[in-house]
């Protein structure tokens, strides 16, 4: 089964006296273990996109699907569960909590979820290793680089093993070096642990560097080389 599925997503704001139709029928398929880049210019419907996938919108038409679950079927309560459960985001800004240290910022999902606090504490450890920020545990937010913060970030996005994860331009605000080092993190988790991963990025080398490329063309995905 698909970790994220998109039949026939369409979209459409007003606009004047109409309607400004942003997607007209998406369709695609991400699998376990794949990162797909989501390449398109600006205002041609990316953050609406992953904004549907990670049902935090409701599109006009068609059905999204989570690990096998049509989230169209769900009420906004079960949406919310299915989200917490298996959908984990990461955006241009890191939106870290800035009173608590990075260990704590990557407990809250977890606690939040209902996990006791030994193992929350635990697996954020292990995750806060995995992603060599193990000498920064204990330090706030502005105690660290942008890229640390980043790095951060995403081990909160995927503290809860989300299935799949979305993310907004990571790297968008970031220089290059930075950049490359919060992508590699992205792309290790990706490997180890088989999450799927859709990733908006005007960045093309790092594009060229995922599974798949996406891209929206007159409100439809498409599939690049
Ligand atoms: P991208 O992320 O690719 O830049 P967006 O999904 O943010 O594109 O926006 C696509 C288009 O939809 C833009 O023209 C934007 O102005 C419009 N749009 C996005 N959200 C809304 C909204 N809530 N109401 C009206 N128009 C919107
Ligand atoms: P990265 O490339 O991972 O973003 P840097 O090489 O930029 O890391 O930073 C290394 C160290 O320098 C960080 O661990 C941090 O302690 C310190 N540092 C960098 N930027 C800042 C900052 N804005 N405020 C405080 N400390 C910083």
């Amino acid at each position: 089964l698909p970790v994220l599925s998109l039949s026939g997503v369409t979209r459409r704001y007003p606009e004047g006296d109409g309607f400004l139709e942003i997607l007209r029928g998406a369709q695609g398929q991400l699998w376990r273990g794949q990162a797909v880049a989501l390449v398109a210019p600006s205002g041609a419907g990316k953050s609406t996109l992953l904004h549907i996938a990670g049902l935090l919108e409701r599109p006009d038409a068609g059905a999204v699907a989570i690990d096998g679950e049509d989230a169209s079927q769900l009420d906004d309560r079960a949406r919310t569960t299915l989200r917490r459960d298996k959908i984990g985001f990461v955006y241009q800004f890191h939106h870290l909590l800035p009173e608590f240290t990075a260990l704590e910022n990557v407990m809250t999902p977890q606690l939040i979820a209902g996990l006791d606090k030994r193992e929350a504490r635990a697996r954020a450890l292990d995750l806060l290793d995995y992603l060599g920020l193990a000498a920064r545990e204990d330090h706030r937010p502005s105690e660290l680089s942008g890229g640390e913060q980043q790095r951060v970030a995403i081990a909160r996005a995927v503290a809860n093993a989300p299935a799949l994860l979305l993310a907004d331009e990571p790297t968008g605000n970031l220089d290059p070096t930075t950049a490359e080092k919060v992508f590699s993190a992205l792309m290790t988790l990706v490997r180890a642990t088989g999450l799927a991963a859709l990733i908006a990025t005007h960045n093309l080398e790092l594009a060229a560097r995922m599974d798949r490329r996406w891209s929206l063309r007159n409100g439809l995905l498409v599939e690049l080389e």
